[in-house]
């Protein structure tokens, strides 16, 4: 078993609030961290720090956790550039461009939607992301839907079956067909390579007893549900999060305050997504005022070719700080810890004693480069469980 040193931190974000400066980042100057067998074993002071085998000089520079990238469309085949202009030239985006997408997906071959998933997965490390999520979603029969699923599977813990994703075009006559579908032989097929199930719950997606009934039968098969909500406009979805004691409901673009107050009871996490806001030109959700009820807030790229081909997390980062008003230590919070609670995962999101050492070391002497510098690639070296990767 091999100990690694890093050395010379100027900026140590921990995400645990028992360590330095007593905020919830737990941001320490002048720190040092130990790593063993892929473990965080120390963080603290640079002068207190034990002797280990190996040494990495940081030189000065901020460290933060890896980024928890915890909402992806990974696997998909094609692109949508010409929608995305016809959208940027004045047409409303309806959610009928997924059927693009899934067209070119079920046109394939495994080995091209795999390609495709590494080529993203490289960009997201790149970029400081260690933990990502991935949703089917783009298969919409029993066969295609397996099958993202498990090359989802190749590259990371946290996939999602996300078959109501939209009524596919043969079913569009008999949705409750399709619904049934879902809830029945494609489940069936999928769960194995599942750990969670999710629904796109909004106008023109599923409505709420469609969402209810796949939900139900998500959780017999032993998955846990998230959602996709509020989004477009305001409906159920976050009522229904709260409801199932889903982990997360994603976007929350439209919500009132009885749902954002159903979401505190229930401790559901709002997952915030600017980048599809962004590329797709709608109106940001209300962080701040989510952010002063008491939600958990994480931040996630919603990486996807209809509305959010972003990998970055950074420029995720940046957007919450610009758009959503959000403070640069809560983005950062919102795209470590936040993604992790989203993900109902403690091992990572943090850099304390017993974490991933899944880690990012900054180009730049402080974390809020992240938004200071959007665009610039900050991420020096990236590290997931020990290893470096990036
Ligand atoms: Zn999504």
């Amino acid at each position: 078993m091999t100990s690694t040193l890093f050395a010379s931190i100027g900026e140590l974000v921990t995400c645990d609030p028992s360590l330095g400066d007593g905020t919830p980042l737990g941001v320490l100057r002048d720190a040092a961290l130990v790593v063993e067998d892929g473990r965080v074993v120390w963080a603290g002071p640079a002068d207190g720090a034990p002797a280990a085998d190996e040494r990495v000089d940081c030189r000065g520079c901020a460290v933060v956790p890896g980024f928890v990238d915890s909402h992806t469309h990974l696997v998909f085949a094609g692109e949508r550039s010409a929608e995305f202009a016809a959208r940027m030239a004045g047409e409303p985006y309806t959610g009928g461009g997924i059927a693009t997408t899934v067209a070119a997906t079920r046109g394939a071959s495994t080995e091209a939607l795999r390609e495709g998933a590494r080529r993203r997965v490289r960009e997201m490390t790149a970029s400081g992301t260690t933990t990502l999520e991935a949703k089917s979603g783009y298969g919409l029969t029993v066969a295609d839907e397996a099958r993202l699923l498990e090359i989802s599977s190749e590259f990371t813990a946290e996939t999602t079956f996300l078959g109501a994703h939209a009524v596919p075009r043969e079913y569009v006559l008999d949705r409750g067909a399709y619904v049934d579908l879902v809830s029945g032989e494609m489940l069936a097929a999928c769960a194995p390579n599942a750990r969670w199930i999710d629904v796109f719950c909004d106008v023109g997606a599923f409505d709420p007893d469609e969402t209810r009934h796949i939900l139900r039968a998500g959780v017999a098969a032993g998955l846990t549900p998230r959602l996709h909500g509020n989004q477009l406009a305001h409906g159920s979805g976050a009522l229904i999060a709260a409801e199932f004691g889903a982990a997360s409901v994603d976007h929350c673009n439209h919500l009132l305050d009885s749902d954002i107050e159903a979401l505190v009871a229930a401790g559901v996490v709002a997952t915030l997504l600017p980048a599809a806001d962004f590329c797709a030109r709608t109106p940001y959700p209300e962080a701040r005022r989510l952010l002063d009820a008491g939600i958990t807030v994480a931040l996630a790229t919603d990486c996807n070719p209809g509305t959010s081909y972003v990998t970055s997390m950074p420029f995720v980062i940046a957007l919450a700080v610009r758009e959503l008003g959000m403070t640069a230590a809560e983005a950062l919070w919102a795209a470590t810890a936040g993604g992790a609670k989203a993900l109902r995962r403690t091992d990572i999101g943090r850099l304390s004693p017993g974490a991933s050492a899944d880690l990012v070391l900054l180009d730049a002497p402080s974390f809020a480069h992240l938004a200071y510098r959007p665009g610039s690639n900050l991420a020096a070296q990236v590290f997931r469980r020990g290893v470096r990767v990036a």
